[in-house]
């Protein structure tokens, strides 16, 4: 396959089958009408019946077959147009939802992403939901969303957390290093998505949050790991910045860690949207090289190494 450089890949994108806007064989036609070297689809995994509540931006269990079977009809289809790649977006909730759940394993996936959108406040003195409920019977429903409307954040932050913001943002990070510890995932997803909602409102000590950070570029560095740099914020109009921010980009630089350019897109449009904002921000923390993903070898990812 010819390559045309500056190389890309577009591995973070979700269709009609979860929340996306456009149908599998559109996305990969833009993806290749874009010259992308490949395209994945990462449709967020069910987990409905995994976290007891009704989540309608998530594939429904009923349409997994019709998901793979369709992700794979596009890599044939576009065999020596461009790589397909079937993947999942999947939720981490302690106790309840990973990677390593079984009718995610049983999948055969080229790669997956690990992401946190959920938190919870935890109850008679635990930092985190065990997913036990016996104690209150309600735990699921207490599930606060980071990824929802400021307005669904701010009710979780006074009615979770009794508007303490810190042990907020002490849970999230929290979870993602839980997440990162079990493992069972190839790509970190938007590690910073907290700030969709809270940038600029100085609910904590910044120094406080990049302390967080660093633990979790420390505990990437030790996994088979690559971190997403991820534009859609941007290209939703939530913030002007890349998941994660230019502060923590430069400890990931620190700790030498892989990242893959994405765009978390839910429609044609904004299959590579922002990528050149992407790249500038890598510059500007001084990281020379982005991941392309090349699909899965050996119960490995695979990927080409591309300068800045
Ligand atoms: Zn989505
Ligand atoms: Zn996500
Ligand atoms: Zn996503």
């Amino acid at each position: 396959m010819e390559k045309s450089h500056p190389l890309f890949c577009s591995i973070h994108n979700h269709t009609t089958f979860c929340d996306g806007k456009d149908d599998i064989e559109s996305m990969c036609r833009a993806a290749y009408e874009k010259k992308l070297y490949s395209i994945g689809f990462s449709s967020h995994a069910p987990s409905e019946k995994q976290l007891g509540r009704e989540i309608f931006w998530n594939l429904k269990e009923e349409n997994i077959s019709n998901y793979i079977n369709e992700v794979r009809a596009a890599k044939e289809r576009w065999n020596g147009k461009i790589n397909v790649f079937l993947g999942l977006e999947v939720d981490y909730v302690k106790g309840k939802r990973s990677s390593l759940d079984s009718d995610i394993t049983s999948m055969n996936l080229d790669y997956i992403i690990g992401s946190v959108h959920y938190i919870c406040p935890g109850f008679k003195g635990k930092a985190i939901c065990s997913g036990a409920c016996a104690e209150c019977g309600k735990h699921s429903d207490e599930l606060i969303i980071i990824d929802d409307s400021m307005e669904e954040f701010c009710k979780g932050l006074n009615d979770g957390y009794g508007k303490d913001a810190e042990k907020l943002m002490n849970n999230y990070y929290d979870a993602i290093l839980e997440m990162i510890e079990l493992g069972g995932f190839d790509i970190l997803g938007h590690v910073d998505l907290l700030k969709k909602n809270t940038i600029n409102r100085n609910l904590w000590l910044k120094d406080n949050e990049i302390k967080r950070q660093r633990e979790v570029a420390e505990a990437v560095s030790k996994k088979n790991i690559t971190i997403e740099v991820n534009t859609g914020g941007i290209n939703r109009k939530k913030i002007n910045e890349v998941y994660p921010s230019l502060t923590f980009l430069r400890i990931i630089k620190e700790f030498n860690i892989p990242v893959v350019i994405t765009s978390d897109a839910h429609n044609i449009n904004d299959i590579n949207g922002n990528y050149n904002t992407a790249v500038e921000t890598l510059k500007m923390a001084d990281i020379n090289k982005h991941y392309i993903f090349n699909g899965r070898k050996n119960n490995k990812t695979d990927w080409l190494i591309e300068n800045i």
